[in-house]
């Protein structure tokens, strides 16, 4: 096997059993890391999916159910990944989940939801995984916000809000992380083709009475110049990045792969 960076580390990356975060953890297993994945999904489908990543790249897996809106079971994913690896080198904060609606009706316990699971869970996993990182004078840190925490649209207040105090956070660890080989920045990604923009497809194909693919274009018509989704491989490929040595002095970045949204 060749080419092989991030031999020797170990990742994290939540919410990787579907979408962006399977994505992430492929390309991170394809350049070397053992991976502890955590998501939601029928658990002997997660075993095959685990044991292949395991198998075609030759790297050691875990993985950790951990309901991320709940900071005691974040606790154990934690103290379970360094019992399982040394510690964790690598954390992938990406879980996320989104509802839509307008403010007046939208429902409190899915702000606390989409707060807990988008933004407060990153808040843990960091601060229990940076003693270890400090110890070893070495961590990436690479947080999975979006456009929306760059600009707004409308019904989206939560997720919104939780993106924009996503990129905050990672400003405010990589001012702390500064003066070591440590570094946290997010990633903003446009709209990807997963389970959680289907779910918005859907939603529009039903209200407008139109085609899935349709739904596609007008979608990406109104947000997403290129007219094309960004794919989880090429957001694998820049965590990727911002894991190597070449990464080092990236920090605190707010990096957009967007099909030209945010230029507008
Ligand atoms: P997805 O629905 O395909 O995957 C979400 C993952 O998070 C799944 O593995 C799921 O099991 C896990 N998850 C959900 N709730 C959890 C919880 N409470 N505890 C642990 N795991 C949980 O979604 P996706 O589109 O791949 O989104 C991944 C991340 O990318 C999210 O943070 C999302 O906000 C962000 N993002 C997505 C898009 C997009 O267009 N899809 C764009 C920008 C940012």
């Amino acid at each position: 096997m060749q080419n092989r960076p991030l031999s020797g580390k170990t990742a994290l990356v939540t919410g990787s059993t579907s979408g962006i975060g399977l994505g992430i953890a492929h390309s991170l297993a394809q350049a070397g890391a053992n991976l502890v994945i955590n998501g939601f999904g029928d658990r002997a489908a997660i075993d095959t999916l685990c044991q292949e990543i395991a198998q075609k790249h030759q790297v050691r897996i875990f993985y950790h159910g951990a309901d991320l809106s709940h900071a005691e079971e974040i606790n154990d994913l934690m103290i379970a990944s360094s019992r399982e690896f040394s510690g964790l080198d690598i954390v992938v904060n990406n879980a996320g989940i989104q509802h839509v609606a307008p403010i007046e009706s939208f429902p409190p316990e899915k702000w606390d939801a989409i707060l807990a699971i988008n933004l407060t869970s990153a808040f843990h996993t960091t601060r229990l995984a940076l003693p270890w990182m400090r110890e070893q004078n070495w961590g990436r840190i690479v947080n999975v916000a979006s456009v929306h925490g760059l600009v707004a649209s409308a019904q989206k207040s939560a997720y919104v809000a939780a993106k924009h105090g996503l990129i905050g956070l990672t400003k405010t660890i990589a001012l702390e992380t500064a003066q070591s080989k440590i570094t946290c920045n997010a990633i903003c990604p446009g709209f990807v083709l997963t389970p959680l923009v289907q779910k918005q497809l859907d939603a529009r194909a039903a209200q407008l009475d139109i085609s899935d693919i349709e739904a596609k274009h007008s979608l990406l018509a109104e947000k997403q110049p290129s007219g094309n989704f960004v794919t989880p491989e090429q957001l694998g490929a820049l965590t990727v990045f911002l894991c190597s040595e070449a990464a080092q002095e990236i920090r605190g970045a707010a990096w957009n792969m967007d099909g030209a949204w945010v230029a507008q």
